[in-house]
């Protein structure tokens, strides 16, 4: 079973006036199979953490270590990430012009398979998981995130999920911007893929709503660039009810 580890994590982003420390010792283990749901108020570091994690060049790492099985992840490329298994969804997926949803995935798919999917039993997996995301068989060829809606972005987030079969997949507001009927749907495809019980779930949000869908093992509130609390599903029921105002009282927000 594979586990990532991050142990003290530091990270700095390049402001205006200098290097600004955003994630302050991050302490967090997510294994294959559990779902982890961290939540916290916005600006408090959580967008950081997931493109820490699959190496965005604007996150500079200053301190800790993640791992992967063991294997330094921070020594890693971008495309090594992805070969190793750490899968991101962006929050704000970027265009990729000229390029069809069909092409980008079974590229995808090549670079973390080490091999090109067979075509034909390839086309077959794409449309079959489209089918099961209820989405427009159309989609395939049209270009990466041109001109997609929220929704669009997020089901295909999940066919990337689906496809692809990460060990860790990290999902930043996959809940924002979704209708109710979105909302299940692609809880529904998260939760197919974590039925494997091959896949563990960094899933982030600001809100609980997307956990009355996706039931987590583990909720992590984040505040702050760290974890201030860490429970089980009940605490999200107490964020719920209460807000984040605990975790940000005392000049705790960044
Ligand atoms: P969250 O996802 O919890 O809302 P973020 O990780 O997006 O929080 O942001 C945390 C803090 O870091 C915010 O104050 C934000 O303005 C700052 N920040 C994040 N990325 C950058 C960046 N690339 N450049 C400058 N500041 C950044
Ligand atoms: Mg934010
Ligand atoms: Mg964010």
């Amino acid at each position: 079973m594979a586990t990532l580890e991050i142990h003290d994590l530091h990270v700095s982003v390049e402001a205006e006036n200098g290097p600004r420390e955003i994630l302050r010792g991050v302490d967090l283990t997510v294994k294959q199979g559990e779902t982890h749901a961290i939540m916290g108020p916005n600006g408090s570091g959580k967008s950081t953490l997931a493109y820490s994690l699959a190496g965005h060049p604007k996150y500079t790492v200053t301190g800790g270590t993640v791992t992967l099985d063991g294997e330094d992840v921070l020594a890693m490329s971008v495309d090594e990430r992805a070969r190793a298994g750490v899968f991101l969804a962006m929050q704000y997926p970027v265009e990729v012009p000229g390029v069809s949803v069909s092409n980008f995935l079974r590229t995808s798919a090549t670079a973390i398979r080490g091999e090109a999917p067979k075509l034909r039993t390839w086309v077959k997996e794409v449309k079959e998981a489209m089918a099961r995301l209820q989405m427009d068989p159309a989609f395939a060829e049209r270009n990466v995130n041109e001109g997609f809606s929220g929704g669009e972005k997020k089901r295909h987030e999940i066919l990337q999920l689906e496809l692809l079969k990460p060990k860790i997949a990290i999902l930043d507001e996959t809940d924002s911007g979704l209708d109710v009927d979105a909302l299940r749907i692609v809880s529904e495809g998260v939760n197919r893929v974590r039925e494997s019980g091959e896949i563990g779930t960094l899933l982030i949000t600001h809100y609980t709503r997307i956990l009355r869908y996706i039931k987590p093992d583990y909720v992590h509130v984040f505040a702050a660039g760290r974890i201030a609390e860490s429970g089980g599903p009940e605490l999200a029921d107490k964020l719920e009810a209460e807000g984040y105002e605990a975790y940000v009282k005392g000049g705790a927000t960044l």
